[in-house]
């Protein structure tokens, strides 16, 4: 059955993901204050509102993809009063716990059903509809999302009540980013000693070193093509994107009291290379930075 959906933040995330429910018949409608973003969603056909209120009033389901939680406060509180009572509002940006708790409030304060969705697989995955969805709401919200998620992602996972689906998140990148630097680490040190990418990355994809970091974005050229690094580090996943959910996981560690030695590492180390000018590479290029320190 076809429904009406607004999809509010078209940015390199939420662009292709609307344009999938598009794709799938939905009737969607999108919005963004940014100029560029309004003029490639034109291009591609997307339907759009000249204001938040036209594009939500009579939406079924109001999906928001914005940089950070202080939009999607924004937005929400907004939301709040334009959209339809009883509208299901999901927000896929990775924001911090806090900010999604919040944002869950003011939709149960307005009679909303609400989930926060934060996603992994990036824009190659926004493109594909193969993005995986971390959710954390009600069940009733969850089952009502989960039909409108499948068309932009093929594994959807309920995490727990609001906000679970942010610490799912915020804790798989925390992994992640030490798990990098780690694996960099260890191509210097093979370098140092005379040991070729290949014949580290033979004997680690294979035994207790092997971990997604080594065996999809492998740092370093050659062993595994289609990483970042055979294409001069090109993204993939930005290490600004990187430096931000480090600095969301050293929040909520602060916030809860967890020792998060390594990962509060992990964020200095990505925080060096942004100010060295690395922001904008893959995160896999850190090995640079390794290399030259
Ligand atoms: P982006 O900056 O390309 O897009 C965000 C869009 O939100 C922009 O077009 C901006 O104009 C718009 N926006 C900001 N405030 C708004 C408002 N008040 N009303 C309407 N539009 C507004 O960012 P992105 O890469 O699409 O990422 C979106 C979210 O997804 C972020 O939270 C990011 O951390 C997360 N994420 C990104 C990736 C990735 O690979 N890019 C992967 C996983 C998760």
């Amino acid at each position: 059955m076809s429904m009406r959906i607004a999809f509010v933040g078209l940015g390199n995330m939420g662009l292709p993901m609307a344009l999938n429910l598009k794709a799938a018949g939905h009737r969607v409608v999108g919005f963004d204050l940014a100029g560029g973003a309004r003029a490639a969603a034109q291009q591609a056909g997307l339907p759009l509102a000249a204001e938040l209120a036209d594009a939500v009033a009579d939406a079924q389901a109001v999906i928001t993809m914005l940089p950070a939680g202080r939009h999607v406060i924004g937005v929400w509180t907004e939301l709040a009063s334009l959209a339809a009572p009883g509208a299901l509002l999901v927000d896929c940006s990775t924001v911090d716990v806090d900010s999604a708790r919040e944002a869950h409030a003011m939709a149960a304060a307005a009679g909303m059903l609400s989930l926060d969705a934060p996603v992994s697989g990036g824009t190659v995955g926004a493109e594909a509809a193969t993005l995986t969805f971390m959710c954390g709401g009600s069940d009733e919200a969850f089952s009502a999302a989960q039909p409108v998620l499948a068309l932009m992602g093929k594994r959807i996972v309920h995490c727990g009540a609001a906000g679970a689906g942010q610490a799912a998140k915020i804790c798989n990148n925390m992994i992640l980013g030490i798990s990098m630097i780690g694996v960099a680490e260890a191509f210097v040190l093979a370098e140092k000693l005379g040991l070729s990418h290949q014949a580290l990355f033979d004997v680690a994809s294979t035994s207790s070193g092997q971990c997604w970091s080594l065996t999809t974005y492998c740092p370093v050229p050659g062993p595994v093509p289609g990483s970042p690094a055979n294409r001069d580090y090109k993204p993939g996943f930005a290490a600004a994107l990187m430096l931000k959910d480090l600095g969301l996981a050293r929040e909520a560690a602060d916030g809860s009291g967890a020792a998060t030695p390594l990962g509060r590492h992990a964020k200095e180390i990505y925080e060096a290379f942004d100010a060295a000018g690395g922001g904008g590479e893959d995160f896999s290029a850190v090995i640079k930075y390794l290399r030259q320190r």
